[in-house]
């Protein structure tokens, strides 16, 4: 049996074309960019403006983001729904914000299995599981 010669060749350049326009991977010295919180303060309160934007940055519910925060500082809060804003009972530096958001990402939002912040919370029962859309690992991750 012949081989159809030009078959073979634009079989190769076809491949070679797709090749082109499939995105290339994100090299791995790309570095998850943390969001800043915007913070004022308001007598003892810490009003956070932009909290439901570094939530959404984070692809994270606003209410597990709050949570988690309120939870680490040992203070209570209220998170406004309808202006995306947290108001802590307490004076919180930004630091300590930026510290706590650090462990949230580290925790539940990079996938540990290829560092990339692709990634959802799945609840299952008592369960939480952090699942990685890039790479489809999947990790438990201590519930909050
Ligand atoms: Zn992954």
């Amino acid at each position: 049996m012949e081989i159809d010669e030009n078959l073979f060749y634009d079989y190769e350049r076809l491949l070679q074309r797709l090749y082109e326009k499939v995105p290339k991977p994100a090299s791995s010295g790309e570095r998850f960019e943390l969001p800043k919180f915007q913070l004022h303060y308001v007598g003892n309160q810490t009003i956070v403006r932009n909290f439901r934007e570094v939530a959404d940055r984070l692809r994270r519910e606003p209410e597990m983001l709050q949570r988690y925060i309120l939870r680490e500082l040992a203070t209570a809060g209220n998170y406004d729904q309808n202006g995306g804003i947290l108001t802590i009972n307490t004076k919180i530096s930004s630091s300590t914000l930026t510290q706590i958001l650090e462990r949230f990402v580290a925790n539940y939002l990079i996938c540990p299995t290829c560092g990339r912040p692709d990634t959802r919370i799945i609840k299952r029962g008592k369960t939480w599981i952090l699942k990685c859309d890039a790479c489809g690992a999947e990790q438990p991750v201590k519930p909050f």
